[in-house]
């Protein structure tokens, strides 16, 4: 089956260190474009509590703050894209990290005839992330993403989009991680900014800006590729 360029799904890729903000954009892009958000990190941690053999290898990895193989990642990205919501289109987020992943993916499209619509690369300063991380918490409910400064709960310390009180910090949200997370990012993941820059997909956006700005910047990027 051919797919018509105008009807094809979308996919974007979203690029940034731990603590950018691709989970709080991902969100926000998937409600104002209807698609669907992947991030690898959330499809991982539902692997160790789950308790899966590839949720017990990524485990001490995700822990120490390094990259789980590409072979665990790939495949729980495969059978994730291939499930029906994905259909109108995909904001993958936290993925690919690596070149290896990155190459998998060029793969996985070319078999479905879909392509890369934008690789968007949410430029921070490193020295900013670990206050962004540490403040970082996680509605146990929906999943909306908090802030203690910069996008707190409300003041009875509820979520704000389903009421839950229940709010969550992730292990790896420790200062001593941040820095090996940072490093495997700079290592493994900033390369793949080139490799997007070549392959004609990328844009970057200033993600220093306060969220709604940043917001803003990526709906604009999102809706001139999406046509
Ligand atoms: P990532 O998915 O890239 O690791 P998150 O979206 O989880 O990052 O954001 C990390 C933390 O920083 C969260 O607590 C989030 O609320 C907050 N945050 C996200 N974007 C911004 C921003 N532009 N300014 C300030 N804080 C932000
Ligand atoms: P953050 O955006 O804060 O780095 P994620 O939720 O994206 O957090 O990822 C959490 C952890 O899950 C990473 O530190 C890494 O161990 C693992 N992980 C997530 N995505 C990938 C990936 N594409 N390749 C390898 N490891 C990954
Ligand atoms: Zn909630």
């Amino acid at each position: 089956m051919t797919v018509d360029v105008m009807t094809r799904p979308a996919v974007l890729i979203l690029l940034g260190p731990p603590g950018a903000g691709k989970g709080t954009q991902a969100r926000m892009l998937q409600e104002k474009f209807g698609l669907v958000q992947l991030s690898t990190g959330d499809l991982l941690r539902a692997a160790v509590k789950a308790g899966t053999p590839a949720g017990k290898q990524a485990k001490a990895v995700m822990d120490a703050g390094g990259l789980v193989s590409d072979e665990i990642v790939i495949a729980i990205l495969n059978d994730r894209m291939s499930e029906e919501d994905c259909r109108n289109g995909v904001i993958l987020d936290g993925f690919p990290r690596t070149t290896v992943q990155a190459k998998a993916l060029d793969d996985m499209l070319r078999s479905t005839g879909q392509r890369i619509n934008a690789a968007i690369s949410l430029r921070v300063d490193d020295g900013a992330m670990v206050e962004r991380i540490s403040g970082r918490s996680t509605c146990a409910g929906c999943g909306e993403g908090y802030h203690d400064t910069f996008k707190p709960p409300l003041a009875d310390g509820s979520c704000a989009k389903c009421g839950s009180t229940e709010l969550t910090r992730r292990a790896d949200d420790r200062a001593e991680t941040v820095a090996s997370r940072l490093e495997a990012y700079h290592a493994q993941t900033a390369p793949l900014i080139a490799y997007y820059d070549a392959a004609g997909v990328l844009t970057s956006v200033d993600a220093m800006a306060a969220i709604d700005k940043v917001a803003g910047d990526m709906a604009r990027v999102v809706g001139s590729v999406m046509s």
